[in-house]
């Protein structure tokens, strides 16, 4: 389990925790992280003598999982998550040493290793400069993207981009190909980094279904599966709490929490869509994204690509992750303080307890390795860091943008000198940096804004600020 803070903006010379991730693993030992060796727990009920090697690697993503969360709520877990803590090393004192906690970033960082300035997926999309728009890290003009059960589908997506190999493809290219590689997510961004540039079987969300791309090619299983179990099925249930209500901590109602459309800020959550109609609309689809039960399809489906390729039954070293999205989208809807959150890691306890049974099962107590870790931690929202006292607020990029225009006039630049902010990240016009270099950047500097005089959530509602400093709620996804 791990905790760091980054700094994000200089000049407001604030930290945010912007970079909180868990690492577990158990079955065998984990390498040492920055130096750090890992807790080791006695085992609640001690595996059998593991294998030289592991018939099975499984590697699990959390999307947005905060290194907190552990500490906060493992009593309450009894489920897969809370035999990792009991079972596994335990990593607490690791971090991302790098700004850009994104998901992209971060699932690459753990899939291959090293860190964006070697692996390059800097951000979950950048400014190209060629063609002058945003490209997603994972975007790729010679792959075409495919659905399953008929699903329709654009673009292309794949590894293209990111410019070294993930553990899995070396694991694939060291056993002469006879490696499987399966992944799955909601995200592609996920999917696709933890698989790398070669796999057998890459599978993301994407129009209500499930999709791959021409590099990795369909897979007849998951097109069964599709077609079999039709995330449609989900319509109509009802996510509510699953512990006694004196069990959760925080308001019941999240501070700041803005949840998808057609739920209300407080459970129970219906899958019914917008209007709560007899048909799945793409409010649906974003609610349940939002939701346990994608943890629960991410499961199944992951369980039944273990018994249909038979993962971890043959003679070699095959390879299975799955990133978790459905915590993500939590914590953007309702925050990390939010009745949600800490209901859906009981959950998705559960989910992993099902999981770990099946691998026990199906591939053998103490013949698989379980890694588990999150590309990036979660800021509260702005409204609830107010309300305990915090210098909080929402930061407003587009005031943040004319104010650096005005402070690049004396410089004569043509406008736009800046091409684009998104994101974390502030693009210069061709040549402007480079100049910049050449003139006095110290003048520059001085004009540039220190501190933004962005409005606090109210405030900017009212538009009335009274140019408050901040620290702004940095989004993670
Ligand atoms: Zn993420």
């Amino acid at each position: 389990m791990l905790r760091g803070e980054t700094c994000i903006a200089r000049t407001t010379r604030k930290c945010l925790l912007a970079a909180a991730f868990a690492v577990f693993g158990f079955v065998i030992s984990v390498p040492s992280v920055h130096g750090q060796t890992p807790t080791r727990r006695p085992a609640a009920a001690p595996a059998t003598k593991a294998p030289a090697r592991p018939k099975l690697v499984v590697l699990l993503v959390v999307d947005q999982m905060r290194g907190d969360y552990v500490d906060k709520f493992r009593h309450q877990w009894t489920g897969g998550l809370r035999r990792l803590v009991d079972e596994g090393a335990w990593f607490h004192e690791a971090a991302y040493p790098y700004a850009t906690t994104e998901t992209c970033v971060g699932h690459a960082t753990i899939s291959t290793g090293s860190f964006p300035a070697s692996h390059g997926m800097v951000s979950n999309s950048w400014l190209d400069r060629e063609s002058r728009k945003m490209v997603a890290c994972t975007a790729d003009p010679n792959a075409k993207n495919s659905g399953y059960a008929g699903v329709t589908t654009k673009g292309g997506d794949s590894a293209w981009r990111m410019e070294v190999p993930s553990f899995a493809e070396e694991l694939k290219f060291q056993t002469n190909g006879a490696t499987r590689v399966v992944t799955f997510s909601l995200k592609a961004r996920a999917a696709i980094t933890m698989a790398g540039h070669k796999a057998d079987a890459v599978t993301w969300a994407d129009a209500g279904g499930w999709v791959t791309s021409s590099v990795y090619g369909p897979t007849p299983f998951v097109d069964q599966y599709a077609k079999a179990h039709p995330v449609k099925d989900d319509y109509g249930k009802t996510w509510t709490p699953t512990l006694p209500r004196n069990s959760y901590w925080y308001d019941e109602k999240s501070t700041g929490s803005v949840p998808p459309e057609g739920w209300d800020l407080t459970f129970p959550h219906s899958l019914r869509g917008k209007a709560g109609g007899d048909v799945p609309d793409p409010a649906f689809y974003e609610q349940w994204a939002s939701s346990p039960f994608s943890d629960t399809y991410l499961t199944r489906f992951a369980e039944t690509a273990v018994d249909t390729l038979g993962l971890g039954q043959g003679g070699g070293i095959d390879f299975l992750a799955i990133s978790y999205s459905a915590v993500d989208y939590v914590g953007h809807a309702f925050g990390p303080r939010s009745w949600e959150i800490q209901d859906i890691l009981v959950r998705l306890d559960g989910d992993l307890a099902d999981l770990f049974a099946h691998l026990d099962k199906k591939v053998g107590r103490g013949n698989y390795v379980v890694a588990l870790s999150s590309d990036h931690g979660v800021v509260p929202t702005p409204e609830d860091m107010q309300k305990t006292g915090a210098d909080a607020g929402l930061f407003r990029l587009t005031e943040m943008q004319e104010r650096m225009e005005k402070a690049l006039e004396p410089f004569n630049f043509p406008k736009p000198a800046i091409a684009q902010i998104a994101t974390g990240e502030v693009y210069f016009a061709p040549d402007v940096y480079e100049r910049l270099k050449q003139n006095d950047a110290a003048r520059c500097s001085r004009n540039f804004p220190r501190r933004a005089s962005a409005k606090s959530p109210r405030d900017a509602k009212s538009d009335s600020s009274r140019g408050r400093q901040r620290l702004f709620s940095w989004p993670q996804w």
